[in-house]
């Protein structure tokens, strides 16, 4: 199943995103999206980085590596991949970050670097989503934890 997502429930939702760069790539023909080199230069920035980044973030490294993409280019792009779960989009009160995961997946954050890192497999215990379905008269039908952390400090 996928991880966060109850199997119990028809729900719509998409079914797995891509797990790699050619799982999205294939992903895009499936849905007739056009891959055009400013697309493929996106989706290979993310799943390289694995990070989650803002859309200037994207621009300012493509141009960096020395690609020929404009700035509108990266807003459409991302726009469109996202809008077609592609790729992840994630609202914050200061922007929207981008991700390569698109499915249903957890985020550990770091409040001292700020960057956030993708958890795949963090599955809650049946009996605490049922408690918590009891307890607000609804049925849940998937989740996101969102884990807060520091930096590590090295043991001394
Ligand atoms: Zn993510």
């Amino acid at each position: 199943m996928d991880e966060g997502r109850l199997k119990t429930k028809g729900t719509g939702i998409p079914t797995r995103g891509a797990r790699s760069l050619g799982e999205a790539l294939a992903q895009c023909q499936r849905l007739g999206m056009r891959l055009s080199r400013q697309r493929r230069f996106i989706l290979e920035l993310l799943w390289e980085t694995g990070e989650h980044l803002s859309a200037k973030e994207i621009y300012d490294r493509l141009r960096q590596g020395g690609k020929d993409i404009g700035h509108t280019s990266v807003y459409q792009n991302l726009d469109a991949l996202a809008a077609n779960g592609i790729v992840e989009r994630l609202d914050r009160a200061d922007g929207c970050l981008y991700g390569s995961i698109s499915d249903w997946h957890s985020h550990v954050r770091c409040e001292d670097t700020g960057r956030i890192f993708d958890v795949l497999d963090a599955v809650l215990p049946p009996d605490l989503v049922a408690r918590v379905e009891a307890q607000t008269h609804t049925q849940i039908y998937g989740y996101r934890i969102e884990f807060l952390a520091t930096e590590k400090l090295p043991e001394q």
